[in-house]
């Protein structure tokens, strides 16, 4: 039987997968000697089991309760013990944090007997007991028995009367235990469990079941994380932060998660418990403070980050508690931050000593350095600013004003970009932070919801804009001065200063672009760290970058941004606007002269659309792909013609109605597994000599241009032979000097891609092509119709279209490339299709052994750093 629960005295840091992030450091901090309370782990691995089967494994009760025997023995008390007893927190915590989505419970073991052990305890402090007590039921009664938190939370409103929650007396608060446990006798039918094992039993199940929950879906969905990890729970001795105000809770970051600096960020709040400060229900105090307060504490605490710093040798966050003067540490990890503080992060690590410049790059992601790419917000005189909050997420973000999460995602679904602007966030409002563009809080930290949530999406986001008064019910916020903003007005928040504007704001590029744009002489200290990761990613990395690009200006821009070729030149954009006309002409033919003028006249065209381009990258290579999609693509449509033509009736053009029988004639059930790709080459004669002569003359005409000929859609070495062959007189003919490859994009190459590689002097997988074939999947639909399903399955973690699915897909692309090595050993290969700028497939491009990824112009920065990252972590690694 497998072990299920762990004492923190057992783990360690590294295992997240089997501990979960919080119980795996809460062990690290254990072994390190810090104050941690004790407890233990109940694994990740349980919770599997429980959510497979619905019942709790085998011996985990047994074993759950071996490891409550120890604790008790340890502290001293019971569970629950009626005059002095020992209770104890439930928490959740996956492999990855998912900061409030999952559940927690508090104060387990209190009930109508412990609270007065309690209070005992606290020697004598009622209040304090049967504070805890209204916790326990009210987060017990909303999360393990799901009864609406709302009606605890107007029972409590209701009591204050508009007093704080601090103003409560113990007899009005042994009052509201008493309505609570009505509240759960009242929607369950039971009463309140007053057996501490029971609660306990029951606190478990329920945060294994929390995984489930919808808000937990979407936030995995969103930030990838695998729906089959499941989380682990911590059970930990309970210490109290609401004793009194010598007692508080808080968080606080080693470096500033926004800027990357060193110095002492935090919140602060006196007299409270577990997630008051992360929900922002009072402001807190800046951790400064504490040192006015408390000063052991807080130089304790100091002292406890530094080693934690030097220790996890990273930016790390931590929660912590101070009981009657008593310091003890919650929770730690290696803190979320911004994408500009990853890069930042990584290099003062360097500077100091701490890490290496491999290390370096490990410590920053292609998605990082995405998000550094956004455009800011010009500085402009004009511009009306109406408030100043927390800089919690960076970037500019304008959209209208709205109030609530469920108007967010409605106007978002229509197109329009909002900005949610709340009091502050939680976790119910994750559909609406996601379909925003920016956020917007009146409360709350840099650590709030609001904050952590934003920061984890890349979203924009400013918090604590404490001057404007939110007003959910009227749809509108006031500001100083009389502003008043409703919902539907355009407002503009920059997320880098905390910033909130009136109006439109003009955005401007950001000067990561303009360095990868070429500008070198910047003082930026963002731009430089990039500077220096690029340069070291660039100089590990053993996979090629290329870009995807169709015409001179991508071409400059891929090269501008490191593109080292052009790895797909689709040239069949090259055949539309006037040019469609000439097509035409080309369907229309009914006759040798005809078509063979039709190629003529598009010939000189193609041949300078490539010249064009062989001189954009000036001697770097350029594979051209012939010809691919559908010829009906670039005729009219069915329907319009046919209308067209009924209209004019006698009076319909001849050319008009020529076209509609062809445009008949050539409509297909399914287009894209139709005639297209190299299957056009074949049927219609001279089309793809007449693009390889416009190839080889354009490349004669450019000293040093390198071109590759890339084929389309083979599935068969006999087709690429007969092109190649053609192909082969014609370039003899010009005197011209190519590669002549192919795409591998149906799955019959991939499988006799060994033949296929006796005819190419390349692959360039086509892996949008290859899933779609692969997986059976219309890649023009099926996202739409119906992945988001598919995804609630849990069918996949995210879309094959996106990141290449490695055990099909991928397992296609591994006999590819092995068996076209057997057969040519020197076959250059690439891929070209989406995934080669996504960072999980580039990893297993490297991993496969790949020579090149091809991607559009602006991921190119992306590849490069992914590439360098897979190289330095060797396997296709977690790339988040
Ligand atoms: C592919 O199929 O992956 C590819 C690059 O070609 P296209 O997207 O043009 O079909
Ligand atoms: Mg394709």
């Amino acid at each position: 039987m497998p072990k299920y629960v762990y004492d923190f005295t057992e783990g360690n840091k590294d295992l997240k997968d089997l501990l979960g992030g919080k119980g795996a450091n809460l062990a690290e901090m254990t072994n390190l000697g810090l104050p941690v309370p004790p407890g233990f782990t109940i694994t990740t691995e349980a919770c599997r089991s429980f959510l497979s089967d619905g019942v709790l494994p085998p011996g985990l009760e047994e074993e759950i309760g071996e490891h409550l025997t120890a604790l008790e023995k340890q502290v001293g008390r019971r569970l629950g013990q009626a005059d002095d007893p020992l209770l104890v927190s439930v928490r959740s915590g996956a492999k990855f944090s998912m900061p409030g989505m999952m559940e927690t419970v508090l104060n387990i073991g209190l009930n109508d007997e412990s609270v007065h052990g309690l209070a005992k305890q606290a020697g004598g402090n009622e209040r304090f007991a049967w504070d805890s007590y209204r916790r326990l039921i009210q987060m017990f009664g909303k999360t393990v028995q799901g009864i609406d938190g709302e009606l605890f939370d107007d029972a409590f409103e209701e009591l204050k009367n508009g007093r704080g929650d601090l103003d409560l007396d113990a007899a009005e608060l042994r009052g509201l235990v008493e309505t609570f446990k009505g509240i759960v006798r009242a929607e369950t039918g039971r009463d309140f469990p007053a057996d501490p094992r029971e609660q306990l039993r029951m606190a478990v199940m329920a945060v294994f079941e929390s995984w489930n929950a919808p808000r937990a879906i979407l936030y995995r969905r969103q930030e990838r994380i695998p729906a089959d990890l499941g989380t682990a729970v911590n059970v930990c001795t309970m210490v109290f932060g609401n004793c009194g105000m010598d007692s508080g809770t808080g968080v606080a970051f080693t470096r500033d998660p926004g800027t990357g600096r060193q110095g002492v960020y935090g919140d602060y709040l006196q007299n409270a418990q577990g997630e008051d400060v992360v929900a922002g229900i009072r402001n807190t105090m800046p951790l400064q403070e504490l040192e006015t307060i408390d000063k052991t504490s807080y130089d304790e605490l100091m002292r406890i980050m530094e080693k934690l710093e030097n220790h996890y040798r990273d930016l790390c966050d931590i929660e912590f508690t101070i009981e009657t003067g008593k310091l003890w540490m919650l929770q730690t990890r290696v803190g979320k931050r911004t994408a500009g503080a990853a890069f930042r992060i990584a290099v003062q690590l360097v500077d100091q000593g701490l890490i290496d410049l491999d290390e370096a790059i490990t410590r920053v992601t292609g998605d990082q350095l995405a998000q550094l790419m956004f455009p800011r917000f010009a500085k402009d005189e004009s511009r009306t600013r109406v408030t100043k909050g927390m800089n919690a997420s960076p970037g500019a973000a304008v959209g209208k004003a709205v109030f609530s999460s469920e108007r967010a995602a409605e106007l978002a679904a229509r197109g329009e970009d909002v900005i949610l602007v709340r009091r502050e966030t939680n976790p119910d409002d994750l559909a609406g932070m996601i379909a925003a563009r920016g956020i917007l809080t009146s409360r709350g930290g840099k650590t709030s919801h609001a904050a952590v949530v934003a920061r984890g999406m890349g979203k924009t986001c400013v918090c604590g804009a404490e001057e404007l008064e939110v007003s959910t019910k009227e749809r509108r916020f006031t500001a100083p001065g009389g502003v008043e903003v409703a919902e539907g007005d355009v407002i503009s928040i920059d997320g880098s200063t905390g910033e909130v504007f009136l109006g439109e704001v003009p955005v401007v590029a950001s000067p990561v672009v303009e360095y990868f744009e070429g500008a070198d002489d910047t003082e930026d200290e963002l731009v430089q760290a990039v500077h220096r990761l690029m340069t070291h990613a660039d100089a590990v990395r053993r996979l090629r970058v290329r870009a995807n690009a169709d015409n001179a200006e991508d071409a400059a821009r891929a090269r501008r941004f490191g593109a080292q070729g052009i790895g797909l030149c689709r040239t069949e954009h090259m055949f539309l606007g006037e040019r469609r006309q000439l097509v035409e002409d080309l369907v229309l033919a009914t006759t040798d002269e005809e078509r063979e003028r039709a190629l003529a006249a598009l010939e000189p065209l193609q041949k300078a659309d490539f010249t064009e381009i062989f001189q954009a990258m000036d001697g770097l290579p350029v594979t051209v792909r012939l010809i691919d999609p559908p010829l009906h693509e670039f005729l009219p449509d069915y329907t319009e013609l046919s209308v067209k033509v009924a209209l004019a009736g006698e009076q319909a053009t001849d050319k008009d109605r020529r076209l509609l029988a062809a445009v008949k004639r050539l409509h297909e059930q399914n287009p894209m597994l139709g005639l297209r790709g190299v299957r056009l080459g074949l049927v219609i004669p001279g089309l793809f000599a007449m693009q390889v002569r416009a190839i080889a003359e354009a490349a004669k005409a450019v000293p040093g241009a390198r071109a590759e000929i890339m084929i389309p859609l083979v599935g068969a070495v006999q087709e690429l032979e007969q092109v190649r062959d053609e192909a082969g007189r014609i370039l003899a003919e010009t005197g011209v000097d190519a590669l002549v490859g192919t795409m591998i994009e149906v799955p019959r190459a991939a499988l006799t891609a060994g033949q296929i590689a006796e005819a190419a002097q390349f692959f360039s997988f086509g892996t949008n092509d290859l899933t779609q074939m692969t997986w059976g999947f219309s890649r023009d639909d099926v996202e739409a119709a119906f992945f988001s399903k598919y995804l609630d399955l849990g069918v996949f973690g995210v879309s094959p279209f996106e990141t290449l699915d490695r055990d099909g897909v991928g397992r296609l692309v591994r006999i590819a490339a092995e068996e076209g090595r057997r057969t040519r050993p020197d076959l250059k290969l690439g891929i070209c299709g989406e995934h080669g700028g996504d960072p999980d497939s580039i990893h297993f491009c490297h991993e496969v052994g790949l020579d090149y990824v091809s991607c559009s112009p602006f991921r190119i920065p992306v590849a490069r750093l992914e590439a360098g990252r897979a190289a330095l972590t060797g396997t296709g690694s977690d790339t988040r």
